[in-house]
């Protein structure tokens, strides 16, 4: 696998308590051969946030490897009473690291959705699986919650990193017509994500759908943990 081409590596989940709530079974993904050799961490659980520290140290590996990179931010933090953190305040150090790593153009910054959850919904379920509730845009909402997630979010991100936001990867790749409705009211051009509108093919105007299938390495820190990249 030859990672020195033009795939953006892009990191999921940051900022999202989702890593925290959602269980479900393992997944496989490919072999990330370069990560064997050079991933800086010896530990990394599933339930666990990268410290500014990791963060530097990504950076470092991305740029010696010559990899370009996007990390997909979820704007706040569930809390267990169903409060929200904005990530900027639940994770100042690492918040911080990203802002210098975007204005040396180490990285891109995306929205990753607001909860990337239904609040009140997120905690672990004692019988079965919750992911389903651990996906944020579902058709079947309302479109005040696609709209007031979709611009709570913007506003979060863009204000803490002072420049627009144009990229949305919608958590879990489920979005729908309202949350695109909701888009619009924003500086989000593209939609990255594995498929499109989960309930209508209706063509989009000023924004581009990009299926990241093509031109993406997406990762979520729970793969790399679960791959024992790390160890
Ligand atoms: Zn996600």
């Amino acid at each position: 696998m030859n990672l020195n081409n033009n795939k953006i590596f892009r990191i999921d989940d940051v900022g999202a308590s989702t890593k925290q709530f959602e269980q479900y079974g393992k997944w496989k993904i490919g072999n990330f051969w370069f990560l064997k050799r050079s991933w800086p961490f010896k530990k990394w659980g599933p339930y666990k946030e990268l410290t500014a520290n990791e963060w530097e140290n990504v950076f470092e590996v991305f740029e010696k490897n010559n990899i370009k990179s996007m990390v997909a931010i979820t704007a706040s933090w569930v809390e267990k009473d169903s409060s929200l953190t904005p990530f900027p305040q639940k994770f100042p150090e690492q918040a911080a690291i990203l802002k210098k790593a975007l204005q040396e153009g180490k990285v891109e910054i995306a929205n990753h959705g607001l909860t990337h959850c239904i609040v009140g919904k997120h905690l672990p379920r004692f019988w079965g699986s919750n992911r389903k509730f651990h996906r944020e845009f579902w058709p079947d909402l309302p479109q005040a919650v696609h709209t007031e997630h979709i611009l709570k979010s913007q506003e979060i991100l863009e204000s803490y990193f002072e420049r627009p936001i144009t990229i949305f990867v919608p958590p879990g790749n489920v979005w729908s017509y309202k949350t695109y409705l909701a888009l619009r009211k924003t500086n989000i051009k593209k939609v990255i994500s594995s498929r499109y509108m989960i309930d209508s093919n209706e063509k989009m105007q000023d924004i581009e759908f990009i299926d990241d299938k093509n031109g993406f390495f997406c990762l979520h820190d729970q793969d790399i943990y679960e791959k024992n990249i790390i160890n």
